[in-house]
């Protein structure tokens, strides 16, 4: 089966387990993403495709915390995910389900990190991989997805012409779109990171999460794997949900929209720009279910400027000695306006997602 989206809606679908609830102790002894198998989409006796994705390190940050005046804060610092985002999470789980059904080559379009990761991925299956991507993409992303030997298309605009591009020669082709929300499977890759938070926080979870988001992968991918661990038992508090946040840039900030106008769906933006490259999506496919997770968790939507961005990411890089891309610094940016405007309460504890490498941006 070549799952897509619903032909009925348009919109993605979901992973949903028939099994019992696996225990806690079903989570094994070994040091990636993949630890936590039992509850992936992954046959009896099928190997992933793995590179040592995932497990990435939760920092405590107390003098940032102090600084901006919020009980708790820590980072997840996914730049060191391989090939330098957390792209990794999703594409190592695609790409396996996709090697099981025998798929001959794959093929996305992407803002950078996606096709990186697929890159790697792809060698990793031994199959072939074509990426379409904006000719404005970081240098260094670029020359990583050569690296491993794809065969990189650049596009004149941002990732949705990239899309269109991508669908059309997976239509001729039969290779296999592993685009955004196109196939569930990236989903279930991502939603690694919250149960990580869960593991690496003893069990229990924050009270804010803030995410900054471009097709919303991640942040769809949390916010269903909590549910999931609360339905399984694996948490020790069975307090409320964290509170989940979504961080954009002015100069592409749909999904920010949307909420503030009290949309259940986005409209795409015109004319996206912004140097964190992750969030110029300018029409997120997974807008209701992203929406949804915002009204369901009383979550919230900031968007800050470039500058902010800027500063936020030279902020990270300072107060912690992580290399952090921009994405991660409009995530502080967010981060430090919403406390400052007493949307964050000051006994927050708040998980602030970097979700890429700095040095995949500088040139
Ligand atoms: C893709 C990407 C994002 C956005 O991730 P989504 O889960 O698709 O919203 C953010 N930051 C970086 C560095 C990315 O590569």
């Amino acid at each position: 089966m070549r799952a897509t989206v619903c032909p009925v809606c348009g919109q993605p679908y979901l992973v949903r387990f028939d099994s019992a609830p696996p225990p806690r102790t079903a989570v094994t002894q070994r040091w990636d993403m993949w630890r936590y198998a039992k509850v992936m989409p992954l046959g009896e006796g099928e190997q992933p495709v793995s590179l040592g994705e995932g497990l990435t390190p939760m920092h405590d940050a107390p003098r940032l915390a102090r600084e901006l005046g919020v009980r708790r804060l820590w980072i997840k610092d996914e730049g060191l995910n391989p090939t330098g985002s957390f792209k990794a999470r999703g594409m190592s789980a695609a790409v396996t389900r996709a090697r099981t059904l025998g798929v001959p080559g794959f093929v996305v379009p992407t803002a950078g990190n996606a096709g990186a990761a697929l890159a790697a991925y792809g060698a990793a299956a031994h199959l072939p991989v074509r990426v379409y991507a904006p000719a404005t993409t970081p240098r260094p992303i670029l020359d990583t997805i050569c690296v491993f030997g794809a065969d990189l298309q650049l596009v004149e605009g941002h990732i949705g012409d990239a899309g269109k591009q991508a669908r059309a020669f997976a239509a001729e082709s039969g290779y296999f779109d592993v685009s955004t929300l196109r196939e569930p499977y990236r989903i279930e890759g991502k939603k690694t990171m919250g149960i990580e938070i869960a593991e690496q926080l003893g069990w229990r979870l924050p009270t804010h999460i803030v995410y900054p988001t471009g097709g919303g992968t991640g942040l769809i991918g949390m916010w269903k794997v909590f549910a999931e661990l609360r339905a399984w038992r694996w948490l020790d508090s069975e307090g409320t949900l964290p509170k989940m946040i979504v961080a954009q840039a002015e100069g592409c900030a749909p999904i920010v929209r949307a909420f503030s106008a009290g949309e259940d769906r986005a409209t795409p933006w015109e004319n996206p720009m912004t140097h964190a490259s992750g969030l110029r999506v300018p029409g997120p496919l997974g807008d209701r279910l992203i929406l949804r997770a915002l009204r369901e968790s009383g979550g919230d939507a900031l968007a800050v400027s470039e500058e902010a961005i800027a500063a936020g990411t030279r902020r990270v890089s300072r107060a912690t000695g992580i290399d952090a891309a921009p994405e991660g610094g409009c995530a502080l940016a967010v981060t430090e306006q919403l406390i400052a405007a007493g949307r964050i309460p000051r006994d927050a504890e708040v998980v602030v997602f970097n979700t890429g490498s700095g040095a995949s941006y500088r040139f």
